[in-house]
């Protein structure tokens, strides 16, 4: 859960992240506990993807690194933004390292986190 930074509604969603470790390796809750810290505050999706992108890489600079966010903007929907409520779901993804140049690597990632 996030708030856009634009009209100060609700963000809600699913955050996906993947990664090759290098030398470290982060605790799952830590992963969990890294998305609620900068979903906390008021952005924009595309930014909060890559904050969280690059928190993880400074911290353990993996090899490659993915993170995708799918989620509902509440500002589109209670502005009436034409379309039905699945049109304000919006998809926003930050690719770092391997994962750019190995297609295999991405499809990988991208198929795991497929709902
Ligand atoms: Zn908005």
């Amino acid at each position: 859960m996030s708030v856009c930074s634009h009209h100060w509604q609700t963000i809600s969603g699913k955050c996906a992240i993947g990664y090759i470790p290098g030398k470290h390796i982060l605790g799952l809750s830590k992963l969990s506990r890294i998305v609620e810290w900068f979903s906390r505050r008021g952005q924009i999706q595309e930014e909060l993807g890559e904050q969280i992108a690059d928190y993880i890489e400074n911290l353990i600079h993996p090899r490659a690194l993915g993170v995708v966010i799918k989620a509902k903007h509440y500002c589109m929907i209670s502005r009436g933004v034409k379309g039905s409520e699945t049109d304000s779901m919006m998809i926003t993804s930050v690719m770092r390292g391997l994962i750019l140049e190995d297609f295999n690597l991405r499809n990988e990632f991208l198929k795991l986190i497929e709902e």
